[in-house]
C-alpha cells in the first residue's frame, strides 16, 4: 500500500493525539520519576518512549490508537529502571563449571571480601611505608606471601597472566627470539593467540618440533642457530586443549637444563598454575608454580582468578634479577594492580600459609567437595520441585574445573535433571532470576557444586518454577 494514501491520515491522528513531553512530564507520577532519577534523564526516557510510540503507530498505520498517559508513563518507568540496573550483578552458578570465566571466574573467600572493604573505606598503605613515612612499593605487599609459598627469590603482581606474559616476553626478548614448541602455539579464551602476543611483544616467534612431537634437541638446534638470536625458552601450559596419543613434549626441567647450558632464560606460562597439588583432590596432576620455581624458571607466570582462587590478578615469581628487571620496566605502570586486588590477593595467599586453603578459598571447596554433600544438596532440591509438581530427579554428572586448567577433567557430580517441554524457556527464566543452568538434551541441569548460597538458590528455584507453572 502507498505510505501517501488512505492509512496513513488515521495513524497521522493518533500520533498527534501523543501528549506533548512536558505535558507528560507534568503529571504526578513523572515528577516522582523526576525526583528519582533527576530531570534529564526522565526527559530522555520519555522522548524515547514516545518516539518509539509514534514509530509503532506509523508501522500499524493506524490501526492502534495512541498509548494512554498511563501506559506511557509506566513505558517511562520500565525504561529508566532498566537504565538505573546494574549490569554487572552477582548470579548463582548451578552449571558445575567451577573457574567460569564468563561468570568472572573465582568467588572470593570471606577474608579477602573483607579485605578488599577494609582498603576501600579509606586510605591506605598501598604505596606508602609507615615505618619511613615515605614512599613504599605496591609490589610489596603480596611478594612477600609469593615467596614464602613458592620458594621464588621474588615475585611481581600485574593485571592478569595475559599482561604478566607480554611483560616477561616485552621485557626479556624485545627484538630477538623466543623458542617455543609447535604444540605450544596455543589459543586461550577471548581470541588470546599466543603468536599474537609474541608479535605485541616485539619479540621474534621461533617455532620448534611439530604439533604433537618436540624434543630438547629441537630447542638445542634453534639455540645453537645465530640467525635466530634465540634469546628465551617459552613454556606455554596447552590451557583448554589436551594432546594424546603419540605426543611429547620436554618437560620444564629438561628446559631449565638446556637454557642452562646455553645460558638462555626460561620462562614458563603456566595460566592456571595450582599451589596445591590436584591429585590430593583425585584430580589429574595440574603443573604446580612451586615445580616450576624449584626447576629454576627465570620467571613463572600464572593467573590469581583461576586454580589459585584469588582476584583478577597476573603473577611472576621468578629469579630476584629476571623480576627485578621486569619490574623496572615502564610497562608495569600500565599493567598494575591495584589496591583493592592486592589486598584480596595477599588475604588469599595467606588462607595458603595457613594450610587452610581447601576449606577457605570457593573453588577448592567446590573442588573437593564431597560427593554424599552434593547428593544430599541435589535430593533437597529436586523434592521441593517435585511438590511443585515438576518431573525433577537426581542424576550421575560431572563438574569442570574450567579456567583452562585440567583441559577433559571432571568430577563426578549429582545433578538435578527438569524433564519438562521447553528446558531452554525455563532456563531463561531462572536466568531472570540470577541462577544460570545448564541445558543438555532438552533437560534442564543444575549442579549443586557450583553454587555459593544454597539456601538461596533452593529458594529462587522453586519460586521460580511454582509462577512459571501458574502463567503456562
Ligand atoms: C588463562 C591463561 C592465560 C591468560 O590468563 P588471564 O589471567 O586470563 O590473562 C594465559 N596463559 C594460559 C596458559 C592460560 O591458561
Amino acid at each position: 500500500m502507498n505510505a501517501a494514501a488512505g492509512t496513513p491520515i488515521v495513524a497521522a491522528d493518533a500520533r498527534r493525539a501523543l501528549p506533548a513531553v512536558e505535558t507528560l512530564l507534568q503529571s504526578p507520577q513523572a515528577v516522582e520519576l523526576q525526583a528519582r532519577y533527576g530531570r534529564p534523564l526522565t526527559l530522555a526516557a520519555a522522548r524515547t518512549v514516545l518516539d518509539a510510540q509514534r514509530a509503532t503507530l506509523r508501522e500499524a498505520a493506524g490501526t492502534n490508537g495512541p498509548g494512554g498517559t498511563a501506559e506511557l508513563l509506566e513505558a517511562i518507568s520500565l525504561q529508566l529502571a532498566q537504565q538505573a540496573a546494574p549490569t554487572l550483578h552477582s548470579v548463582t552458578n548451578a552449571t558445575g563449571v567451577i573457574i567460569h570465566t564468563n561468570l568472572g571466574r573465582a568467588p572470593l573467600s570471606k577474608a579477602a571480601q573483607a579485605a578488599m572493604l577494609a582498603v576501600a573505606d579509606d586510605y591506605c598503605t598501598l604505596e606508602y611505608d609507615p615505618r619511613t613515612g615515605k614512599r613504599g612499593s605496591r609490589n610489596v605487599h603480596p611478594a612477600q606471601l609469593l615467596r614464602q609459598l613458592t620458594g621464588a627469590e621474588d615475585a611481581l603482581v600485574v593485571n592478569n597472566c595475559a599482561a604478566a606474559l607480554l611483560l616477561a616476553l616485552t621485557g626479556l626478548a624485545k627484538g630477538k627470539g623466543v623458542v617455543i614448541s609447535r604444540g605450544q602455539l596455543v589459543e586461550i579464551g577471548g581470541g588470546f593467540r599466543i603468536p599474537d602476543v609474541m608479535m605485541q611483544s616485539g619479540a621474534r616467534l621461533v617455532e620448534v618440533g611439530t604439533t604433537n612431537r618436540t624434543h630438547a634437541h629441537d630447542y638445542a638446534s634453534a639455540i645453537g642457530d645465530p640467525k635466530l638470536k634465540a634469546a628465551l625458552l617459552l613454556r606455554v601450559h596447552h590451557s583448554n586443549f589436551r594432546i594424546e596419543g603419540f605426543a611429547t613434549e620436554p618437560g620444564i626441567s629438561e628446559l631449565t637444563a638446556l637454557g642452562a647450558a646455553h645460558s638462555v632464560p626460561v620462562v614458563d606460562c603456566l595460566g592456571s598454575g595450582a599451589l596445591l597439588d590436584t591429585t590430593r583432590f583425585g584430580l589429574a596432576h595440574e603443573p604446580m608454580v612451586q615445580e616450576s620455581v624449584a626447576a629454576g624458571c627465570d620467571a613463572v607466570c600464572f593467573s590469581g582468578d583461576k586454580l589459585l582462587g584469588g582476584p583478577q590478578c597476573g603473577i611472576i615469581v621468578g629469579r630476584a634479577a629476571t623480576i627485578q628487571k621486569l619490574a623496572k620496566h615502564p610497562l608495569v605502570r600500565a599493567l598494575r594492580a591495584d589496591k583493592l586486588c592486592l589486598a584480596a590477593l595477599s588475604a588469599t595467599l595467606l588462607h595458603y600459609l595457613h594450610a587452610e586453603a581447601p576449606t577457605a578459598i570457593p573453588v577448592w571447596r567446590m573442588i573437593s567437595m564431597p560427593l554424599a554433600e552434593i547428593e544430599a544438596r541435589a535430593q533437597e532440591l529436586s523434592s521441593a520441585l517435585r511438590q511443585t509438581g515438576l518431573d525433577a530427579a537426581v542424576i550421575d554428572g560431572q563438574s569442570t574445573v574450567g579456567g583452562g586448567s585440567l583441559p577433559g577433567e571432571t568430577l563426578p557430580t549429582k545433578l538435578v535433571a527438569v524433564r519438562h517441554r521447553g528446558a531452554a524457556a525455563q532456563a531463561a527464566r531462572l536466568r531472570t532470576h540470577g541462577i544460570i543452568a545448564r541445558v543438555q538434551e532438552g533437560q534442564l541441569l543444575l549442579d549443586p557444586r557450583t553454587v555459593g548460597d544454597w539456601s538461596s538458590l533452593l529458594q529462587k528455584c522453586t519460586e521460580t518454577f511454582v509462577t512459571f507453572r501458574s502463567i503456562q
